[in-house]
């Protein structure tokens, strides 16, 4: 069982840590609900959606992290961020193994291309999928949803 108030106040631990200030880091979590899942491999996971975050924003702008619930019952962890986003036609290929946007921002940023491929191995372990949606200059949202079976119920 994941403790998923927790795990999320790891993130934000991590997030201001990398971050270092130089972000607005916003929190927040509607679902009361625990998952069922390796809480080493989601903290992995939600790391590599957190450091993209941090590494692809400029300083001054936010980073949210998001544990929630919506009205058909679905739950969700979403990092979004305010950074520079993610053109289209990238979007299909973002996964794949050393894959990186080529633009002059990000090069030079260190990144190996392998933090995606990573979350979506997790992912499909935990039967969770990744929604990303971006616009470039605008900022990146990325959505892990948890299928219903990997809900846990409240004691
Ligand atoms: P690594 O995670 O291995 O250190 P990386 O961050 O380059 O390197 P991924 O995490 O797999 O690799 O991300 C792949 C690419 O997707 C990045 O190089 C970057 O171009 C783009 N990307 C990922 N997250 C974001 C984001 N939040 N905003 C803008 N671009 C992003
Ligand atoms: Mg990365």
């Amino acid at each position: 069982r994941v403790h998923m108030a927790a795990l999320l106040d790891t993130m934000v631990v991590e997030a201001e840590g990398l971050s270092q200030g130089r972000h607005r880091i916003v929190v927040k979590n509607t679902c009361p609900h625990d998952l069922w899942g390796n809480a080493q491999e989601l903290h992995s996971a939600f790391g590599n959606l957190v450091s993209n975050a941090v590494r692809y924003t400029p300083e001054g702008g936010s980073i949210y992290l998001r544990w929630t619930q919506d009205t058909e019952g679905r739950v969700a962890f979403t990092v979004a961020d305010t950074g520079i986003g993610i053109p289209r036609e990238h979007l299909p290929r973002l996964t794949e193994r050393f894959y990186r946007v080529d633009r002059g921002r990000s090069r030079g940023n260190g990144g190996t291309g392998l933090g995606l491929a990573i979350v979506k191995h997790v992912l499909a372990r935990h039967h969770a999928k990744l929604d990303i949606q971006s616009e470039p200059d605008k900022g990146s949202v990325f959505s892990v949803i948890f299928n219903a079976e990997q809900v846990a119920p409240n004691d």
